[in-house]
């Protein structure tokens, strides 16, 4: 007989089924899958060896074929609010941010689905060098257990949103079975209604989003009430337009009774203005649906900022009066730049070409 020798894989990239079969194969009961699971989500252990009660030798064939964490974090920042921000080193030495923020009753965990962005929106800073790679499942739930063990004994994961760097509809064949196991009571156990994925816009996977069938909520960046201006601020629209998008939105509720979040970077002269805010009102006012302004948090090497706190009042009083419904989005972490990809982008050097166009 001959033995096949691979090199270790993430224990996270296998879901329920996936261990069951391994342990199976090992010889092992089946519950035993569920007794190891339970460790990593449930009971926030770092090695095999804390499996108080998976046998020794079971431990041991654990630690030949998987691989429990594979990043390494490479910066921790804690900020005066107690947002706390990872910077993860992964495998490959590529890196990735994840955020934990605190309000009250609620514990929220933001992150990344891919090394940088291929969408190229022109403010932010995930995608000034593009895309390098997607993350694997594992890479996206270690993100989630790395965060999830910053946490005091008695606190919990409340929430998820993946709004870190990335563009998750990119990458659904990672993410959609990382927020399944989030979602079922062996992983983390978080209702689907706690989950917030959010998109440029690509209307495909929006529907693959739908048909997935989970309840899960769905924030679109919409950015600009008119394609001439999204594809300015937005380049991948060229490709898509915000007809098909809003069609694809509409269909999501439809299917899924969750109420669409539009999120709207407000960006000082080129969409804050009361014309745009009208006819973003234009197009929401009858649709289910809630504007999420988020004023433009400062890129180093771009020119780009947030209108005055009065410029953003009027924005939203137009809103409202449109009948739409609306909210300025708080600023977490900001003395750590939690906002999406601003660490990792540290650890990169900027193409001149990128920051002067
Ligand atoms: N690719 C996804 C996730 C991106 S991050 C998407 O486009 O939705 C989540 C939100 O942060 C997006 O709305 C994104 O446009 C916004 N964002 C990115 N850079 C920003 C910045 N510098 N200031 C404010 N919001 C920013």
């Amino acid at each position: 007989m001959t033995s096949v020798t691979t090199s270790p894989r993430r224990l996270l990239d296998l879901d329920r089924a996936g261990l069951s079969a391994w342990c199976a194969a090992q010889g092992e009961a089946p519950y035993r899958a569920d007794q190891i699971r339970r460790w990593v989500y449930g009971k926030r252990v770092n090695t095999f060896d804390d499996m108080h009660d998976v046998p020794a030798g079971l431990r041991a064939k654990l630690h030949e074929h998987f691989t429990l964490f594979e990043s390494q974090i490479v910066r921790h920042q804690v900020a005066s609010d107690r947002t706390e921000k990872l910077l993860c080193e992964l495998a490959d030495g590529e890196h990735v941010e994840c955020v934990l923020m605190r309000e009250t009753q609620r514990r929220t965990v933001c992150l990344s689905t891919q090394v940088g962005c291929a969408m190229g929106c022109v403010f932010c800073a995930s995608g000034l060098n593009g895309v390098k790679r997607n993350l694997s499942t594992g890479e996206i739930l270690e993100q989630v257990l790395r965060l999830d063990r910053l946490l005091a004994a008695d606190e919990r994961i409340t929430n998820v949103v993946v709004m870190g760097i990335g563009e998750p509809l990119a990458n659904l064949n990672a993410l959609l079975p990382a927020l399944a196991t989030l979602n079922e009571k062996g992983g983390l156990g978080l209702g689907a209604r706690r989950m917030t994925v959010s998109t440029v816009g690509l209307p495909e996977g929006i529907r693959q989003l739908a048909a997935h069938g989970k309840p899960f909520n769905l924030a679109v960046s919409l950015h600009a009430p008119n394609d001439e201006l999204r594809n300015r601020i937005v380049p991948v629209n060229a490709r898509i337009g915000i007809d098909a998008i809003l069609a694809a939105t509409d269909d999501y509720f439809q299917s899924t009774g969750r109420r669409v979040t539009y999120e709207y970077v407000l960006l000082r002269g080129l969409n804050d203005a009361e014309e745009h805010a009208r006819q973003l009102g234009g197009l929401l006012a009858r649709r289910n649906a809630h504007v999420n302004l988020i004023p433009m948090n400062p890129v180093e090497p771009l020119d780009m900022a947030a209108p005055s706190a009065v410029q953003t009042a009027k924005f939203v009083d137009t809103l409202e009066r449109a009948g739409v419904n609306v909210t300025v989005r708080k600023r977490k972490g900001a003395d750590i730049e939690a906002a999406c990809g601003q660490l990792r982008l540290q650890t990169e050097t900027v193409p001149l070409d990128v920051v002067a166009g």
